[in-house]
């Protein structure tokens, strides 16, 4: 009897592990793959057992550290959980996550793995469980945690308010990490010890005309007037910017940039976290605001929700701070069925919730139709060419191999100069000199965005460009350098190097969506204003969820200007509003 119950045994155990085999997946080990990212290589290493993923690494020193960075910091652990690389992308951080993606599945395929199976038996779905309702009472509710939204958090922190601050996206920062230049600013004591003379009148009269004077000229007079403070204040957190240039529409030096010269949003972004951090402020992160609660004629808080929640957040007052509507291509389309099938340069998060859930309750939008163009947007990924390249002395061409403009008038002029060509596209022109004096051209190398030739022949013939028509108008445009008088165009900046040095690149580049000027009516202590011309009690608004400040047209470096100026306006008046 025992014999024949050892037999039944083994054999049980037999099949069992027969079955165990069947899961047979992978040969156990680590792999590695590589593959191309935003800013380099992103490199992938798997652990694999018989069954099972059982570690992923992910290293990408080189992507944006807001937006690659996150999906190099998440989906290692995502793809685990899932047990297939084919897990979502990160929404804002595409060109990473594909990269990711590709390397863990050449790296899973090197371990013998069937990536199909593993899709199919995908392990991290989650089940569809009724969401959590959760009430939380505080002050002050800060919308979005882009420049203006974490602005207003360190000022309501500062202030000892109690107060919560949502996102609605996996990252801060939203259109701010995109901001290159710098924050312009009148009368700081960084131009006083330079010896640049500016004032509060030339900021505003600048900043007016820049705005075809469609500008709320109360509005632009306080950014004016406030604009040094606010340089102070920046200071007084350690986000000091003492390097000041010149930019688009300023009577004088006036943008000020961190002092080694790099992009002013990613900069200012981390100083905002890092300071957020050290006060113990937490940030709610995929947490989205859906609509305003009004009690009684007042703001009462807001409804929000995330994957597993839906919450009544009660406050007394609302800041707004949920940037544009430039990734919401509908909504652009709805105001300007012109722009329909323009590509877009927004973060992810700027689809208008903040302007919709405002005019819900009664706001009124001003100059909503007003959407900046920025002319040099690579189309295919969406990136920008920084202005700088046409500022240290590029060309366009159009495909005829012309220059048909000015290239450094204002964007709205150059992105109009672009459409009327053929194809309503252009190639930006420069060479190895400009290269080697420009680091953001080795992001654009890196992404394969250039095409390069030897002689300039040989870069036409590559554009399909006629080479005799691309060579006369290099040597035209080198002559127009050399005795600065630029005839076809008058263009007299960014002539300072002829474009002689082989090898020669081109980028093809159309008009991208970059901001949305209009938005929310506010006044000038950034209090939202309804259709009849009163403040909507406890509702206050700032940065591009807000219209007014920038008119028809918004000068390079008004728009950290406008974040960070308002974002402290609003986060004074929300204050002042508790009390
Ligand atoms: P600004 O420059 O005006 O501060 P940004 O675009 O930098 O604008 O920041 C706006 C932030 O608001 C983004 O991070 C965006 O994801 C976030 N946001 C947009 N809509 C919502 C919403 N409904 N709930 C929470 N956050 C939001």
């Amino acid at each position: 009897m025992s014999r024949i119950f050892c037999l039944i045994l083994t054999m049980a155990l037999l099949l069992f592990s027969v079955g165990a085999y069947a899961e047979v997946l992978f040969v156990p080990g680590t792999y590695e793959a590589e593959a191309k990212g935003f800013g380099g290589t992103v490199k992938v290493t798997v652990t694999v057992s018989e069954s099972e993923i059982t570690g992923v690494t992910i290293e990408g020193a080189s992507e944006t550290p807001a937006l690659g960075g996150v999906a190099v910091e998440t989906m290692g652990p995502a793809i685990q959980k899932a047990q297939t690389p084919n897990v979502d992308a990160l929404s804002g951080a595409t060109v990473t996550s594909k990269a990711i993606i590709a390397a863990a599945t050449e790296a899973l395929e090197k371990a013998g793995a069937d990536i199909a199976y593993l899709d199919a038996h995908r392990q991290d779905a989650v089940e569809d469980v009724a969401k959590e309702e959760k009430v939380l009472e505080t002050e002050i509710v800060i919308v979005g945690a882009g420049g203006a939204g974490m602005t207003a958090a360190i000022m309501a922190k500062q202030a000892g308010k109690d107060f919560v601050i949502l996102e609605k996206m996996p990252y801060v920062g939203g259109n701010t990490t995109k901001a290159t230049g710098g924050m312009n600013a009148a009368g700081t004591h960084y131009q006083k010890e330079q010896g640049i003379e500016d004032s509060v009148e030339l900021f505003a009269k600048d900043t007016m005309e820049g705005g075809h004077n469609l500008n709320n000229p109360e509005l632009v007079q306080t950014l004016a007037a406030q604009s040094a403070g606010a340089i102070d204040w920046l200071d007084t957190i350690g986000a000091n910017l003492p390097k000041i240039s010149f930019s688009g529409g300023a009577s004088v030096n006036r943008i000020h940039a961190p002092a080694d010269g790099s992009a002013v949003g990613n900069y200012l972004v981390d100083k905002f976290s890092e300071k957020l951090k050290e006060m113990g402020v937490e940030v709610m992160l995929n947490t989205a605001a859906t609509e305003l609660i009004m009690e009684d004629g007042r703001i009462a808080g807001v409804k929000a929700e995330s994957k597993d929640a839906n919450y009544t957040i009660k406050a007394k007052a609302v800041i707004l701070a949920t940037g544009g509507f430039g990734a919401n291509l509908e909504m652009i389309a709805g105001f300007r069925p012109d722009l329909q099938g323009t590509v877009t340069t927004n973060a992810p998060g700027a689809t208008g919730d903040g302007i919709l859930m405002a005019q819900a309750v009664g706001a009124d939008l001003v100059d909503i139709e007003q959407i900046q163009l920025h002319p040099t947007v690579e189309q295919t990924t969406s990136m920008l060419i920084t202005e700088s390249v046409r500022g240290d002395g590029a060309i366009l061409v159009n495909q005829s191999g012309h220059r048909f403009t000015n290239e450094l008038l204002t964007r709205d002029a150059v992105s109009a100069a672009e459409l009327a060509q053929e194809g309503q596209y252009a190639y930006i022109i420069f060479d190895q000199h400009l290269r080697d004096n420009l680091g953001a051209i080795e992001k654009y190398v890196k992404n394969g965005l250039t095409v390069q030739g030897d002689t300039i022949e040989e870069l036409a013939r590559k554009l399909d460009i006629y080479p005799n028509f691309l060579t006369m108008t290099l040597k035209q445009w080198n002559e127009a350098v050399t005795s600065q008088n630029d005839e076809a165009f008058g263009r007299t900046t960014g002539m300072d190097n002829t474009l002689t040095t082989p090898p020669y690149y081109a980028i093809k580049i159309a008009p991208g969506i970059h901001h949305t000027m209009g938005g929310v009516k506010i006044n000038t202590s950034a209090e939202v204003i309804d259709t009849n011309g009163s403040a909507i009690p406890g509702l206050f608004a700032a940065g591009e969820v807000t219209g007014g400040v920038h008119g028809g047209n918004r000068l390079g470096g008004n728009a950290v200007a406008d974040i960070v100026i308002f974002g402290r306006i609003a986060a004074e008046s929300a204050i002042e509003y508790c009390k």
